[in-house]
């Protein structure tokens, strides 16, 4: 099979952590007889420094043509005082609204070995494996811009808005996916306080009748916060908004150990997007001691969605865990002096897809 893939790697670690993914996806393909072909392009901050656009054309038309999109991360302190359309952010907004994925999933799964470092005591995080379904294209992200506060005035409005289709969509998406997992949907909303939450509860009820054999339930954001992390372990799917996902998220991800090793795809579209939850991590960049592991399982995630091969992603799937097993840290992992550079994490995980027994 040809798989041909855009990479946008973005700012800060952005580039160090997308091409280890890359090798990972090269020495896959090679193994199972696909054949990889890679086009690069700018996003965000290095966008902007090249051609003063987050989202120039050129990286849009590549990203729409391509088979899927592997992202890297954007934005850093150097664009902070950036007008909000040219900030790095907006280019990474855009795309995604332009791709059309309006599904981020999420997952988050806590490994024997890593348990040391959660914050949670171990037999609280033992066994937590939750599937985080975001809502991407809506929400406070994509508000009403006509309705707005004077700009550098004193007073500062954002509007939520969430269309039944809208919610509908992710929904059902939410459901489809707790089937082939353990069959639990956690509705997550504010529906007590905001009426976009209470149309939201209405319309995933309805939808979740569609699907008997899952399990559903509606939880108040705040409470799921804390529920989150005092027994995560009663999590499988947990279908959200877009703001109160980004934040369940990346608490996830601390639950289980390190923002550093989560994975994501954005669906929906036509060409899924693929990129590690975390950011670009300026105070990491051009060290080589950026995880990449996220990276790298994202690059699973895109084998799985946008081409369909199951046993190459749970090679690098695989692979991943081994390398963990054997005892082999990043700095973020707890790696001490013994640590090992993003490279060199990308050289034990190619080694183990291609040693790896069929
Ligand atoms: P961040 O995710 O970049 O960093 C948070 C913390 O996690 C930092 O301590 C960082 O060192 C650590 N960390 C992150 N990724 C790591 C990795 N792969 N390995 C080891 N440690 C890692 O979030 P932030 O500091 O809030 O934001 C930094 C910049 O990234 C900002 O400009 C922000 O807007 C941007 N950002 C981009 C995305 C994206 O591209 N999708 C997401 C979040 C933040």
């Amino acid at each position: 099979m040809r798989i041909e893939i855009t990479t946008l790697p973005g700012d800060g670690i952005g580039p160090e952590v997308t091409a280890q993914a890359v090798r990972v996806l090269r020495v896959t393909a090679e193994r199972f007889g696909h054949q990889l072909e890679v086009t690069e392009k700018n996003i965000g901050g290095a966008a902007l420094l090249t051609s003063n656009d987050p989202l120039p054309q050129d990286t849009l038309r590549a990203s729409l043509s391509s088979g899927a999109v592997l992202l890297g991360a954007v934005g850093g302190p150097a664009f902070d005082a950036y007008p909000p359309h040219l900030r790095p952010e907006s280019g990474l907004l855009r795309l995604r609204k332009e791709l059309g994925v309006f599904a981020n999933l999420r997952p988050a799964l806590s490994l024997r070995q890593l348990e040391s470092l959660s914050p949670l005591r171990a037999e609280v995080v033992r066994g937590t494996d939750v599937l985080i379904v975001r809502e991407l294209l809506g929400g406070l992200y994509f508000g009403d811009r006509s309705i707005r506060g004077e700009p550098g005035g004193r007073t500062a409005i954002d509007t939520m808005m969430y269309q039944e289709g809208q919610i509908e969509r992710i929904a059902r998406m939410a459901f489809e996916l707790a089937s082939q997992r353990r069959q639990h949907v956690t509705s997550v909303d504010k529906a007590n306080v905001l009426d976009c939450s209470r149309l939201w509860r209405e319309v995933v009820t309805r939808v979740g009748k569609d699907f008997p054999q899952v399990a559903l339930s509606h939880m108040y954001v705040d409470a799921a916060a804390m529920a989150l992390v005092s027994h995560p372990t009663e999590f499988d799917t947990v279908l959200t908004e877009n703001m109160f996902g980004d934040i369940l998220s990346d608490q996830a991800g601390a639950v289980v150990g390190s923002l550093g090793l989560l994975p994501s795809a954005s669906l929906g579209g036509k060409v899924g997007l693929y990129e590690p939850i975390h950011g670009s991590a300026p105070n990491l960049a051009g060290q080589g001691i950026a995880n990449p592991l996220g990276a790298v399982l994202s690059g699973a995630m895109l084998l799985r969605h946008s081409f369909q091969l199951e046993a190459e992603a749970g090679a690098i799937e695989s692979a991943v865990q081994e390398v963990l097993a054997f005892g082999h840290r990043t700095r973020d992992l707890g790696g001490g002096e013994n640590s090992v550079s993003t490279e060199g994490m990308g050289d034990l995980v190619s080694e183990r897809v291609i040693t790896a027994r069929t």
